[in-house]
């Protein structure tokens, strides 16, 4: 008889311009099945304009916090907005967070403070890792995911791996061109999706001041509001579109914080789709919006942290001191 596997319980916290979020999962086999459930989460305020030198310690009391209302945690994922170095753990640009963020160690000071090991993934890959493994892409094998919200976050996941390239990059959607000539997008480049697709810009497009204005406008039937919406809907599209020319993914899954727009973008992104996409079968390539919501991407750290310390072979308390340590190396 097989012996039952142990579960296991793993913390995620992640990092935004105004909560710090935090969940703890727990992880199963059962059989060649991998279950993960949330056991608990609950939020801070994070103090961005203080900089890293009080968001930093800010993260180590969320995951005080978790850990005595949840014992038995085993490893960290901090989910960031923005690039790292994963050999370091170190942060090298975050997105609305101000202050020397700049080759910042983060993940090192923050396992040793909690004892277990830590490791960072950017926030949209940690979204998409969440959905991948227990959210909408839970049945999938490849995805292509789009986080809608200040900016328009990217992941895409091969195998049921959430593909992350040398660096933790991988997946940047937001930032394929879509015109050659194009406004300036805030990466340094021009004609990006995200200068076309970010909040603001839809907001725009629709003539209101904030994508919530732009939504009950679209819903009353305005016009203006529609036709900018089918706007940003297509350019959506034309990404989207050259992503599934390239992965030929089971999935597309749409999430964020604009994704409450999604019911109003899916259409014309589809039809940009049918338009677009001719060498994959579009009827097997599903369209969906994401199923966790704005807990995603804390869990997608969580789960990051237990699959990544497995991978290292770091499992465990008496490992942490190790990797820790070696998380300057
Ligand atoms: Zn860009």
């Amino acid at each position: 008889m097989r012996q039952p596997a142990r579960a296991t319980r793993h913390l995620g916290l992640d990092l935004g311009g105004t909560n710090i979020k935090w969940v703890v999962v727990e992880h199963e086999q059962e059989g060649d099945h991998d279950v993960w459930r949330v056991l608990e989460r609950d939020q801070l305020t994070t103090p961005a304009s203080d900089g890293p030198d009080a968001v930093i310690p800010r993260l180590i009391e969320a995951g005080r916090d978790a850990i005595a209302r949840c014992a038995g945690v085993e490893t960290v994922g901090i989910g960031v907005p923005g690039l790292y170095d994963p050999a370091t753990g170190a942060t090298r640009f975050l997105v609305n967070l101000p202050g020397a963020w700049a080759g910042r160690p983060v993940a090192g000071p923050i396992g040793e403070a909690l004892g277990h090991p830590a490791f960072l993934i950017n926030d949209a890959r940690a979204f998409g890792l969440a959905e991948l493994r227990l959210g909408a892409a839970r049945h999938a094998d490849s995805m292509v995911g789009l986080t809608l919200g200040t900016g328009v976050g990217g992941v895409i996941a091969v195998d049921g791996h959430v593909h992350q390239g040398h660096d933790g990059t991988a997946g940047e959607i937001g930032h394929l061109t879509i015109e050659p000539d194009g406004p300036w997008c805030g990466c340094g480049n021009r004609g990006c999706l995200e200068a076309f697709a970010r909040a603001d810009q839809i907001a725009a497009a629709c003539g209101a001041a904030t994508v919530e204005e732009a939504l009950a406008r679209a819903r009353a039937g305005d016009q203006q509001a529609t036709d900018g919406l089918a706007a940003v809907g297509r350019y959506l599209g034309i990404g989207i579109a050259n992503m599934v020319t390239v992965i030929s993914p089971d999935q597309v899954v749409i999430g964020g914080g604009v994704a409450a727009a999604a019911d109003l973008l899916l259409e014309p992104i589809r039809a940009e789709l049918r338009r677009r996409v001719k060498t994959t079968a579009l009827d097997r390539v599903e369209l969906v919006t994401a199923e966790l919501g704005t807990w995603a991407g804390a869990i997608g750290a969580a789960i990051h942290g237990a699959e990544e310390a497995a991978r290292r072979g770091a499992i465990g308390p008496a490992d942490a001191a190790t990797v820790g340590a070696s998380r300057g190396a």
